[in-house]
């Protein structure tokens, strides 16, 4: 079991504003009431999806998401970016690995504020960890999700660091404190397990 009170320790001395909540549901309430009338963009995430977040968001905002017909440029131009995260230390650090690009890229650049939601499962004790369980776990899932034709994708049971040309890990980024051009982050943990 995670040790939540060490991880929100440890992401507040990292520059991260971090909210923990019991069910998804009151971490949508929370968005709902901290945005309005704000562009937001997404990046693509499972557990965005499971939260029903965009759907909510867009009420009272103007909502880009390329999962939802918008393109990436619209999202990567937005006020905010949310986005999940492939892995967590309780250590603090945040590790993030993509194959197009734009999820990694704006989660460091072009935002007034950056959010990243994620379930308990996305916690691992130490930065090792929170690497291995990004590249392990995230990746191999999201391989099998998206049919991908990738050593990892048939059983999702670990990376092969593959030379295929679907190959979906082609960044990885470690994320050791709050990127000084985004003026605000938060990190925002759900007590259930969401997306992979
Ligand atoms: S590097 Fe290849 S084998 Fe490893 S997780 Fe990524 S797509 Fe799968």
């Amino acid at each position: 079991m995670a040790d939540l009170e060490k991880l929100r320790q440890n992401l507040t001395a990292r520059g991260y504003a971090c909210q923990v909540f019991d069910t998804p549901q009151e971490a949508v309430c929370h968005l709902q009431h901290s945005l309005q009338g704000r562009t937001i963009g997404f990046g693509g995430s499972m557990t965005v999806r499971e939260m029903g977040l965009f759907e909510a968001l867009s009420r009272d905002n103007t909502c880009y998401w390329h999962w939802e017909k918008a393109d990436t440029d619209q999202a990567a131009r937005a006020q905010v970016y949310i986005s999940s995260l492939n892995g967590v230390a309780e250590t603090g650090e945040l590790v993030n690995i993509d194959g197009a690009g734009n999820r990694v890229a704006s989660g460091l650049y072009g935002h007034e504020k950056v959010i990243f939601i994620l379930g308990t499962n996305k916690i691992a004790p130490d930065l090792d960890g929170a690497i291995w369980r990004a590249r392990n776990i995230a990746a191999p899932k999201n391989a099998q999700r998206l049919h991908k034709k990738t050593p990892c994708a048939a059983k999702a049971d670990r990376c092969y660091d593959c030379k295929s040309p679907e190959r979906i890990c082609s960044a990885m980024v470690l994320y050791w404190q709050r990127p000084t051009y985004i003026p605000e982050m938060e990190i925002i943990v759900v007590k259930q397990e969401l997306g992979y």
